[in-house]
């Protein structure tokens, strides 16, 4: 087959879309362990967090990982994330976030401020995904 039919059949419509977990990994520069994470709002992340396992720190992948390991459970490598990036005032009205604000940590507060999506355990909101 020549290189122009591949190309042609690759664009065709047999060809089903598919729907990656938009996430990033951190690697302990200690212990080695690697924390995935998941977005489930759009936003800026940190190039640093601390280690699940031993509390140093962690440094990103920048979103250079393997696209089997953006797959949820049972696909892909079988890994899934164990903590999430979110938007607290997602949704909120503007009226309210300053009082939603007085809520958060100082630091949440900081983090906030600077731009920057919170992190928290994985809970069973759903992830944002894009197409591969
Ligand atoms: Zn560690």
């Amino acid at each position: 087959m020549s290189i122009k039919r591949k190309a042609e059949r690759s664009k065709g419509k047999g060809i089903p879309s598919m729907y990656i977990e938009v996430r990033n990994a951190y690697i302990c520069t200690i212990c080695q362990h690697t924390t995935i994470t998941v977005h489930i709002h759009r936003g800026n992340t940190p190039f640093y967090i601390s280690c699940e396992e031993c509390m140093s720190t962690a440094v990103s992948f920048k979103y250079k990982l393997p696209e089997a390991i953006m797959l949820p459970e049972p696909y892909g490598a079988g890994l899934d994330a164990t903590w999430e990036f979110y938007n607290p005032f997602e949704g909120v009205s503007p009226v309210e976030i300053p009082e939603l604000t007085k809520k958060l940590s100082k630091t949440e507060q900081e983090i906030v401020e600077k731009g920057e999506l919170l992190m928290r355990k994985r809970t069973d909101e759903k992830p944002i995904k894009h197409r591969i």
